[in-house]
């Protein structure tokens, strides 16, 4: 595990740039470099606001102080073939999961309801699977066209590879996004993947792209990469000229090969989101996975560089409650951006019941 990555000083100096001066250059439609985004990654903990600030300059511009909720729904839980190493759906490690049947239509149109309420602007279906099988499909594009008739929220899917005819048919029936991570660089990507290649991957964002969809495509901090890999990933993703760039801080998990990793320190996970800031200034950044076990009370700084989270947990792994996100937006003036663009204020009060009742918080009775 490299420990740059755990926030320890750079091995080798960095003569500090103005975090200002690179926001000006990129604001005037220039394009950090790679070394510039390698001193992003070692800037010293007493520059943290001042490059905080700078990447929210590059925020602000295309995405003002909106900040749009994803939720994910675990469509197909588990026995995955593959054998992503951070991943406990593997069929490939000792894991927790066990297989289950893809959900049905009336259970992906219930939980795209609970993420309307919930005010989220997303709702992506995800199955643990190497592509999508027939049956697969088929479900996901029944719930895809019964709910963009129901409600307005946008749709991602991530079902593993695609083929065109796959991608075209899940475009039609109103799949707005597809995802598929990058996870890391291609060099250190076969230390964690050895089902599927990287290639294979980056085929699959572009079969997304070329069907109409847009493409969110990501990785993961934290998988013992370098720095060099974190940049080769960044950069990757900004060739491949993506929509959206999920950033997540891996949460190792039991029985998978990375289990004992140890966390990405909170310095270091919010000098990342910085640099991937810099890199993709127009691109849908979000704070993604990990986010709440990583970053504890720095989550809220996250909002600067980045302009969406997820709410309502993870696939396999519980998160922050539409209200404890609610809340977060409200208290640093940030507002929500909706389906249809437009942004409101987030409403703690209004989505309180949608947390689990052993975590429902209590609100202040009204006065009569
Ligand atoms: S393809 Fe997806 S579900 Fe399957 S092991 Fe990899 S990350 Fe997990």
């Amino acid at each position: 595990m490299s420990s740059k990555l755990r926030g320890e000083p750079p091995a080798v100096p960095v003569a500090p740039p103005s975090w200002s001066a690179l926001a000006d250059k990129v604001l005037a439609g220039g394009a950090v470099t790679r070394e510039e985004a390698r001193a992003v990654l070692h800037a010293p903990a007493d520059d943290l606001l001042a490059l905080l600030d700078a990447a929210f300059r590059l925020r602000r511009a295309h995405w003002g102080r909106r900040v749009s909720l994803h939720v994910l729904e675990n469509a197909k839980l588990g026995a995955c073939p593959e054998d992503c190493g951070f991943c406990s759906q593997s069929s490939k490690h000792a894991s927790p999961s066990g297989e289950a049947p893809i959900k049905t239509v009336d259970e992906l149109v219930a939980g795209a309801r609970r993420a309307h309420a919930a005010r989220a602007k997303r709702y992506c279906m995800v199955t643990a699977t190497r592509g999508p099988s027939q049956r697969d499909l088929d479900t996901i594009c029944a719930a895809a066209t019964q709910i963009k008739a129901e409600m307005d929220i946008e749709l991602c899917a991530s079902l593993g590879l695609l083929t065109d005819a796959k991608a075209e048919r899940l475009a039609s029936s109103g799949i707005d996004r597809f995802n598929h991570n990058l996870e890391t660089s291609e060099r250190h990507y076969d230390k964690i993947v050895s089902t599927h290649s990287w290639k294979d991957r980056v085929a699959t964002v572009q079969i997304a792209k070329r069907a109409g969809m847009d493409t969110c495509c990501g990785g993961i901090v934290g998988l013992g990469e370098s720095v060099d890999d974190l940049l080769d990933l960044a950069f990757a993703l900004r060739e491949l000229d993506v929509d959206s760039v999920p950033v997540n801080f891996l949460d190792a998990r039991a029985g998978t090969p990375l289990e004992g990793y140890p966390r990405v320190e909170p310095g270091f996970a919010l000098r990342a989101l910085c640099m991937f800031r810099f890199v993709h200034p127009r691109t849908d950044l979000r704070v993604a996975g990990g986010r709440e076990i990583t970053l504890r009370g720095l989550q809220v700084m996250a909002l600067y560089p980045a302009n969406s989270m997820f709410t309502q947990g993870y696939l396999t792994t519980a998160g922050a409650t539409p209200f404890d996100d609610h809340q977060l937006i409200r208290d640093a003036g940030f507002e929500l951006e909706l389906a249809s663009g437009e942004a409101v204020p987030a409403e703690p009060e209004a989505v309180a019941h949608l947390s689990p009742p052993s975590r429902r918080p209590s609100l202040p009775v009204a006065q009569s």
